[in-house]
């Protein structure tokens, strides 16, 4: 017998495995002995008031053989003798589209420039300690994409909700812990998620598909406007009828090989900004109302969303517990982004804050461009960043909160979770005009509904740039392929149409079942 219901429960009673099981009993009225299994349906944390509370919703059943905990249905076949289908880019677009075509009867041929998640570790590691940057393999490039060694969060604001349980599932699959499925705000964590990468590597390649490292895609071959394949940098070149663009929004060369292609390119809004650390301490206390945390309670996190003189400014991808990393792919631009471990217990709490520019703010002179204005000017001000590090390598320019608002430079600089350092500048003076002035009366907004937001503990890091792309390759809302070359699906981040590591996963996994229905429509 089985039965759902609601709990509310202190964050103690939530984290013992022993009350837990207790307060089920209870609300169930049976012996606890008779429980055979407690499935967690749901899980959120209400810290409205000063006494937090956990809601969950549990299935519990007794009496009888119980069923698995969680059940995922992966469905894929072998796919070795099948007709191949070209992915470009191993990030989540392009690994969620290879699984999905192993569900379909297509052979995925997974090509990526950069190197496997275990070797990328080494190149991430130098870069962290300061020393150069491989441009094919960093926090951006390489298995697993951006999203490998990212902070994991896998909430997003798709409301496909069956969508996104199959990406939650499908990570579940692969190693990723069982609260993913329940939790309100999924999260995985950098040190979990290469190894969840591996495995869906090993999945692809168990069940017929190809898995190649260190191809760059350089040029695509297509015939009459119809993909017959592509060349990579070293010369290599693979055929297939169909080709799933997935090499995310930090492939630039990738955006000028199609421009000099003479494919369809548009501009498109983006956003760009800082980011800001505060203490955990410090958002703890203003998150959960009170002094010190609860040790049962998460890092508390924040999202704050503003509008200054027309546009919106808003924190992305906030990191409880987490750390600051150079996130940039080429040696002479500082970008930067934020991760967290799955545990979230780094002293610091860091979140992009970014502004919206729209393609008509982009200033006159990189108008020029013409579609490529926008990634212009993102380049300019990732190497505005650079110039301003006092020839420090990858350490990145920064400045304390207050300071920044009141435009002072800052005379020396808190501690920071950054590992290549950081080195005092005045971000308020040579940040873009469109961007510094909203940034400035956000955050003095922000600390109205934040009281001690706004605080010259804090510090702000130039640049966070890469939240989202400056161009969208257009395709068709249907049959999701360009809107004018036939086979080729742009897909993921890159493409413009998704965001985050879960929309991209379903964009790349809604464009593999558009080409099992091109395929059909080619065979018949
Ligand atoms: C530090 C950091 C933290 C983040 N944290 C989060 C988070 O917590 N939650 C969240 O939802 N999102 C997060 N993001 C964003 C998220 O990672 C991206 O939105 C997501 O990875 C986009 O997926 P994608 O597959 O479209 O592109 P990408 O992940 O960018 O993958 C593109 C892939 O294409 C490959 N590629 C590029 N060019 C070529 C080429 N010419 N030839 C061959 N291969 C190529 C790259 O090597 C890469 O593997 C974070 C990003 C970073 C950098």
């Amino acid at each position: 017998m089985h039965q759902e219901f609601q709990l509310i429960l202190t964050p103690e009673e939530a984290a013992s495995e022993e009350l837990f099981r207790k307060k089920v009993a209870e609300k169930a009225e049976l012996n606890i002995t008779r429980i055979s299994l407690i499935r967690i349906l749901r899980k959120s944390i209400d810290a409205r008031s000063a006494l937090p509370k956990i809601n969950i919703g549990v299935e519990v059943f007794w009496d009888e053989k119980p069923p698995e905990k969680y059940e995922v249905h992966a469905g894929y076949t072998f796919t070795g003798n099948k007709p191949p289908v070209i992915v470009v880019g191993a990030g989540p677009a392009g690994l969620f589209a290879a699984m999905k075509l192993l569900t379909l009867g297509l052979k995925p041929i997974l090509i990526d420039r950069g190197k496997d998640a275990r070797t990328r570790k080494q190149d991430i590691a130098q870069l962290n300690r300061n020393k150069e940057i491989n441009p094919e393999s960093n926090y951006c490039f390489g298995e697993g994409g951006a999203g490998t060694f990212s902070d994991g969060k896998l909430y997003t604001r798709s409301k496909k909700k069956g969508n996104v349980q199959q990406i939650l599932e499908t990570f579940y699959f692969h190693g990723a812990n069982e609260n993913i499925l329940y939790e309100a705000h999924p999260h995985i964590g950098s040190d979990n998620l290469p190894l969840i990468v591996e495995n869906m590597r090993k999945t692809i390649i168990s069940h017929g598909g190809e898995v190649h490292f260190g191809k760059k895609l350089t040029e695509l071959l297509i015939e009459d406007d119809r993909i017959k394949g592509c060349r990579t940098e070293d010369g290599s070149v693979f055929e297939a009828d169909a080709l799933i663009l997935a090499t995310g929004h930090s492939a630039h060369d990738v955006f000028g090989m199609l421009h000099r292609q003479g494919i369809e390119l548009e501009s498109k809004g983006f956003a760009m900004g800082v980011r800001v650390e505060h203490s955990q301490e410090l958002i703890d206390s203003i998150q959960y109302h009170s002094r010190k945390r609860n040790k049962f309670l998460p890092s508390a996190a924040y999202s704050l969303v503003e509008q200054v003189n027309g546009r919106g400014v808003y924190s992305f991808c906030m990191c409880p517990g987490g750390h600051i990393v150079p996130a940039g792919t080429s040696p002479e631009s500082i970008v930067v982004n934020g991760m967290s471990a799955s545990k979230r217990n780094s002293p610091y709490a860091n979140s992009g804050i970014v502004v919206e520019i729209q393609p008509e703010d982009v200033p006159a002179e990189f108008q020029q461009y013409g579609v490529l204005a926008g990634l212009k000017f993102q380049q300019y001000v990732e190497t505005l960043a650079y110039r301003n590090n006092g020839g420090k390598g990858f350490a990145a320019p920064a400045q304390r909160l207050n300071d920044f608002v009141k435009g002072r430079l800052s005379a020396d600089l808190p501690d920071c979770s950054y590992l290549p350092g950081i080195i005092s500048s005045p971000l308020h003076f040579w940040l873009p005009e469109i961007i510094s002035s909203r940034l400035k009366e956000a955050f003095v907004k922000f600390d109205r509904k934040m009281r001690g937001y706004l605080t010259n503990d804090a510090v702000i890091l130039g640049v966070e740039s890469r939240s989202s792309s400056p161009l969208r390759i257009p395709r068709d809302p249907e049959s999701l392929q360009h809107i004018r070359i036939k086979g080729l699906f742009p897909s993921g981040e890159g493409s413009g149409y998704s965001g985050g590591i879960t929309s991209s996963a379903i964009d790349g996994e809604n464009s593999a079942l558009k080409v099992a229905e091109y395929f059909k429509g080619i065979n018949n």
